[in-house]
């Protein structure tokens, strides 16, 4: 989509073939939606928990019939491998699942213990919430948002990544097709500056956005302008610390799904591998053999694991940072050949600091792989980030490991597993990762007034 045009065109990145245009929804469509969105929410929040949960049966139901159709939609827009939008998917009816199992809990009024005859909190919708999504987990990033937030008794309107606004119209349709009344969910077709002038409407309550630190901190101080509460989900650079004894047989296909699920395409993803100096070696030729090995192919074909990026723009850019990097130093230690939207799986040894490769975010099939003394000077570097969403450490001793838990400032610590997303537990960042959390009873928490009932007889 280039700037000013009136039309979002959607590209298949890994041939380069267009697959749709869209008109831009006009400022009248849009005004339009937005009042919908408030006279529905008027009606929406008197519906009990229950009468919303229901619909999570024919949504689940919906997504679980046309999950072949969608995952190819998923594949050909942003390029990611048919088995991973399988994936993306069944995640999506699992966080349905959860939701369904536990809103009720969750929303229910907490008894408070005071003077009065009866206090407590009651967890009271806020509204209509505005939603900007990022293309690399095109269905799983929207639902984790919506199926909560909804639940709660909120309505939403999703202004999606351009590059996947053909999933942003279809997510719309399912929810259409499973019940939600006409105006919960609607998909917005529209540039950055109309979704900035949304912020400021009354009708916007909060705003949540998932994608980079550049959109985070735009879009955080419009909401400020207007003293609108946000979320906001933004990049990592998480650390992969490997210590002299992790179980490299056990442990090796779980460090190389770290970096390499979703073409490196992750926020969550290893970013920085920090090895110990006695298990260096051995740790690099293994990991190599497995880089080697992935196989890079039709993202259609089920037997493909890795694929093009999600744009030819995305793999230049990490072209660049490796290359800066390369000249501050590093050593390719394999790949790092690009052909359009194609990267191949790299890895860079001999790594500073400095390096754009250990103080940015990559996002793509690189690793950079750092060697360290112990677990103290792991620990240390691992936290040398402006960004906080996870750390994770592959250890036997996970009692020593465990002990680390509050010299890490991010959102998640993992041992002997890579940092990943998970409707039972929260999920959310510290620093330039962003504020507030998705998932779990603390997601549907986020867009509710708290609000305080006192009464005196
Ligand atoms: P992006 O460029 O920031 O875009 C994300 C979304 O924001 C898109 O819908 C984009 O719309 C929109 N947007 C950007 N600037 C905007 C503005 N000024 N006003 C209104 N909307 C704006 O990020 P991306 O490249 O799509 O996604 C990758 C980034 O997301 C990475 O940094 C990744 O780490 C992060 N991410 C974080 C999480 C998490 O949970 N923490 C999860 C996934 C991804 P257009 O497409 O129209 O530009």
């Amino acid at each position: 989509m280039s700037k000013g045009s009136k039309t979002i065109e959607t590209i298949n990145p890994c041939n380069g073939e267009s697959l749709k245009t869209y008109p831009y929804q006009t400022d009248s469509e849009i005004n339009d939606k937005l009042k919908l969105a408030d006279t529905i929410f008027a009606d929406w929040k008197t519906k009990s928990i229950n009468e919303r949960t229901e619909l999570l049966d024919s949504l689940y139901n919906n997504l679980s019939h046309s999950k072949e159709k969608l995952s190819e939609l998923i594949t050909l827009e942003m390029g990611k491998p048919i088995t991973e939008s399988k994936a993306e998917i069944d995640k999506c009816l699992l966080l349905i699942q959860f939701y369904k199992k536990n809103a009720e809990q969750f929303l229910a009024d907490v008894l408070i213990e005071t003077e009065a005859h009866e206090s407590y909190i009651s967890y009271d919708p806020l509204g209509c919430i505005l939603a900007v999504m990022p293309w690399n987990y095109p269905f799983w990033q929207v639902f984790r948002f919506a199926i909560p937030t909804l639940t709660a008794g909120n309505v939403a309107l999703l202004k999606h990544a351009s590059n996947v606004t053909g999933c942003a119209l279809a997510i719309e349709e399912l929810f259409l097709d499973s019940g939600f009344p006409k105006g919960a969910f609607q998909t917005l077709l529209t540039n950055h500056d109309t979704i900035e002038k949304i912020i400021g409407n009354t009708i916007v309550k909060a705003v949540t956005l998932t994608g980079s630190e550049k959109a985070g901190k735009s879009i955080a101080a419009t909401a400020g302008k207007h003293l609108k509460k946000t979320l906001l989900e933004l990049g990592g650079n998480n650390a992969c610390i490997i210590l002299k004894d992790a179980d490299l047989d056990k442990y090796l296909d779980t460090i190389v799904k770290a970096r390499m699920q979703n073409s490196g395409q992750s926020c969550i993803a290893a970013k920085r591998f920090l090895v110990e100096e006695t298990i260096y070696d051995e740790f690099l030729e293994k990991f190599t053999e497995k880089i080697k090995a992935l196989n890079y192919n039709n993202p259609l074909d089920d037997k493909t694991n890795m694929s093009c990026l999600a744009r030819p723009d995305l793999a230049e850019t990490l072209e660049q940072q490796v290359s800066k990097s390369i000249d501050k130093g590093a050593k390719v230690h394999y790949g790092n050949t690009r052909d359009k939207a194609y990267y191949q799986p790299t890895i860079l040894t001999n790594i500073s600091e400095d390096m754009d490769v250990f103080k940015e975010e990559t996002f793509g099939p690189l690793a950079p792989i750092m060697k360290v003394k112990n677990l103290d000077e792991a620990i240390k570097l691992a936290s040398k980030s402006s960004f906080g969403l996870g750390t994770m450490i592959f250890t036997e001793d996970y009692k020593t490991a465990s002990k680390k838990v509050l010299d890490i400032e991010d959102g998640a610590y993992f041992i002997n597993e890579l940092v990943k997303s998970d409707p039972r537990l929260p999920f959310g960042g510290t620093k330039a990762s962003g504020y507030g959390r998705e998932l779990s009873k603390e997601g549907i928490l986020e867009f509710v007034n708290k609000k305080t009932v006192f009464i005196n007889k």
